[in-house]
Protein backbone atom coordinates (compact mmCIF):
# COMPACT_ATOMS: atom_id res chain seq x y z
CA UNK A 1 0.00 0.00 0.00
CA UNK A 2 1.19 3.47 -0.76
CA UNK A 3 1.80 6.07 1.95
CA UNK A 4 0.30 9.47 1.58
CA UNK A 5 1.14 12.50 3.18
CA UNK A 6 -2.63 13.91 4.08
CA UNK A 7 -5.86 11.89 3.79
CA UNK A 8 -6.76 14.37 0.75
CA UNK A 9 -4.03 12.63 -1.13
CA UNK A 10 -5.08 9.88 -0.28
CA UNK A 11 -8.49 10.84 -1.57
CA UNK A 12 -7.59 11.41 -4.37
CA UNK A 13 -5.90 8.56 -5.08
CA UNK A 14 -8.67 6.61 -3.93
CA UNK A 15 -11.22 8.33 -6.51
CA UNK A 16 -8.53 7.76 -9.31
CA UNK A 17 -8.49 4.15 -9.00
CA UNK A 18 -12.46 4.27 -8.46
CA UNK A 19 -12.05 6.06 -12.19
CA UNK A 20 -9.90 3.36 -13.69
CA UNK A 21 -12.65 0.61 -11.90
CA UNK A 22 -15.48 2.29 -13.09
CA UNK A 23 -14.05 3.10 -17.02
CA UNK A 24 -12.05 0.51 -17.73
CA UNK A 25 -13.51 -2.28 -15.65
CA UNK A 26 -11.18 -5.54 -16.57
CA UNK A 27 -10.06 -4.11 -19.85
CA UNK A 28 -6.19 -5.14 -19.99
CA UNK A 29 -4.41 -2.11 -21.44
CA UNK A 30 -1.74 -2.03 -24.13
CA UNK A 31 1.07 0.47 -23.49
CA UNK A 32 -0.11 2.88 -26.57
CA UNK A 33 -3.05 3.62 -24.24
CA UNK A 34 -1.64 3.71 -20.60
CA UNK A 35 -1.52 7.47 -20.63
CA UNK A 36 -5.36 7.78 -22.23
CA UNK A 37 -6.06 5.50 -19.42
CA UNK A 38 -4.58 7.78 -16.61
CA UNK A 39 -5.91 11.14 -18.17
CA UNK A 40 -9.25 9.36 -17.88
CA UNK A 41 -9.08 8.45 -14.60
CA UNK A 42 -7.58 11.91 -13.47
CA UNK A 43 -10.69 13.33 -15.14
CA UNK A 44 -13.00 10.78 -13.42
CA UNK A 45 -11.37 11.75 -10.18
CA UNK A 46 -11.61 15.35 -10.00
CA UNK A 47 -15.58 15.36 -11.46
CA UNK A 48 -16.15 13.01 -8.56
CA UNK A 49 -14.01 14.52 -5.59
CA UNK A 50 -15.35 18.00 -7.18
CA UNK A 51 -18.86 17.60 -8.68
CA UNK A 52 -20.02 19.71 -11.62
CA UNK A 53 -22.57 22.30 -10.93
CA UNK A 54 -21.34 22.70 -6.97
CA UNK A 55 -17.96 23.24 -7.94
CA UNK A 56 -18.41 25.17 -10.59
CA UNK A 57 -21.31 27.24 -8.16
CA UNK A 58 -18.20 28.02 -5.70
CA UNK A 59 -15.33 28.45 -8.25
CA UNK A 60 -17.11 31.81 -8.25
CA UNK A 61 -16.80 33.17 -4.85
CA UNK A 62 -14.28 30.70 -2.85
CA UNK A 63 -10.59 31.00 -3.40
CA UNK A 64 -8.23 28.27 -4.49
CA UNK A 65 -7.49 27.42 -0.91
CA UNK A 66 -11.36 27.50 0.31
CA UNK A 67 -11.90 25.23 -1.91
CA UNK A 68 -8.97 22.88 -1.09
CA UNK A 69 -10.50 22.85 2.30
CA UNK A 70 -14.41 22.73 1.09
CA UNK A 71 -13.50 19.91 -1.23
CA UNK A 72 -11.06 18.30 0.72
CA UNK A 73 -8.64 18.30 -2.05
CA UNK A 74 -5.24 19.38 -2.48
CA UNK A 75 -4.94 22.47 -4.13
CA UNK A 76 -2.65 21.43 -7.06
CA UNK A 77 -6.38 19.18 -7.52
CA UNK A 78 -8.30 21.54 -7.13
CA UNK A 79 -6.27 24.04 -9.51
CA UNK A 80 -6.69 20.99 -11.99
CA UNK A 81 -10.06 20.55 -11.88
CA UNK A 82 -10.72 24.11 -12.25
CA UNK A 83 -9.51 24.10 -15.62
CA UNK A 84 -11.76 21.83 -16.61
CA UNK A 85 -14.32 24.99 -15.90
CA UNK A 86 -15.33 26.94 -18.43
CA UNK A 87 -14.65 30.36 -16.91
CA UNK A 88 -11.02 28.99 -15.94
CA UNK A 89 -10.38 31.81 -13.45
CA UNK A 90 -6.39 30.75 -11.58
CA UNK A 91 -2.98 30.50 -13.19
ZN1 LIG B 1 -3.92 5.46 -12.65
Amino acid sequence: MPKFKTASDCRYALAHELGHIIIHGRDKTCVETIGKHEAAADAFALYFTMPPYLFEKDIKCLNEWDLAEKYGMPVEQVLNRAKLCDHYQYQ
